[in-house]
């Protein structure tokens, strides 16, 4: 079970305790606030799987293996990290936006050829994403699924929710469209902090086996970061592997005469 069928439960339950007890207005509405505050952190934290089964590391936490991650693109900045990359004969997986695809299908392409892995990011990545139906949010899923099976000739079955945000209605879209939810357990937040320095440092610290990093290809101060970071991991031992490789699952959807689609 879920945790927030967990919590939904404990609610009930003490909302009955407080009144069969003839509890003060007070205590009704310290319920609901706590309850509320959990909900919301749920919602915005993936590694807590609270409505959905978010896979943020790998079980492996012995071998000196990560995965690296971008979202948001293809940007024309995208090109600029995969340089990188392959100078460090680095993989890493991007969950990439329909609407971004549609603007630059030759990176996607690029993308797929050089070796790394692509996950899906929505179509819109609207800000109100956490408002929308299900129905909207497994459209969206599947528009995106298409336009990437159209440029790159696989069907991804690997999804990341627009802003790490989950709740009920993307729960239900993501096992409707039978999609395995990435999440991550270092957030760079490269789209945030100013200086790279710092960004990088964030993330120096955190980096055990088996982490999977958030980064984002929208940005200049990324294309620095990601090359003193793959210096780091390389002094270190660290291989760099696609979300497939690294947790040992298929991110691609196979056909009944074993072919990828
Ligand atoms: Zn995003």
């Amino acid at each position: 079970m879920l945790r927030h069928k967990y919590s939904v439960f404990i609610f009930f339950i003490l909302l009955a305790f407080l009144f069969f007890t003839k509890a003060s207005v007070l205590l009704y509405v310290l319920l609901f606030l706590a309850f509320l505050a959990i909900t919301s952190w749920g919602a915005f934290d993936i590694r807590l799987n609270y409505f959905s089964k978010n896979i943020c590391q790998s079980n492996n936490k012995i071998d000196k293996e990560i995965a690296i991650t971008f979202d948001d693109g293809p940007h024309e900045k995208t090109e600029e990290i995969l340089d990188i990359l392959l100078k460090y004969n680095a993989k890493a997986t991007f969950f990439c936006i329909g609407k971004q695809i549609e603007k630059y299908p030759q990176i996607l392409k690029r993308i797929v050829a050089e070796g790394h892995n692509i996950g899906n990011h929505s179509y819109s990545h609207s800000n109100w994403n956490g408002f929308f139906s299900s129905q909207k949010i497994a459209s969206e899923i599947e528009q995106t699924r298409e336009l990437i099976s159209q440029i790159a000739h696989n069907k991804t079955r690997l999804y990341r929710p627009p802003f790490g945000v989950t709740n009920p209605n993307i729960a239900h879209a993501i096992s409707k469209t039978n999609q395995v939810v990435i999440g991550w357990n270092i957030r760079s937040l490269d789209t945030v902090i100013e200086s790279e320095v710092l960004i990088f440092e964030r993330i120096k610290k955190r980096v055990k086996p088996g982490s999977i990093i958030l980064l984002h290809d929208t940005s200049a101060k990324t294309v620095w970061v990601l090359e003193q970071l793959l210096l780091f991991l390389q002094s270190e031992g660290y291989k760099t592997k696609t979300i497939e490789q690294l947790l040992d699952i298929q991110a691609y959807e196979i056909t009944n005469n074993n072919e990828f689609v």
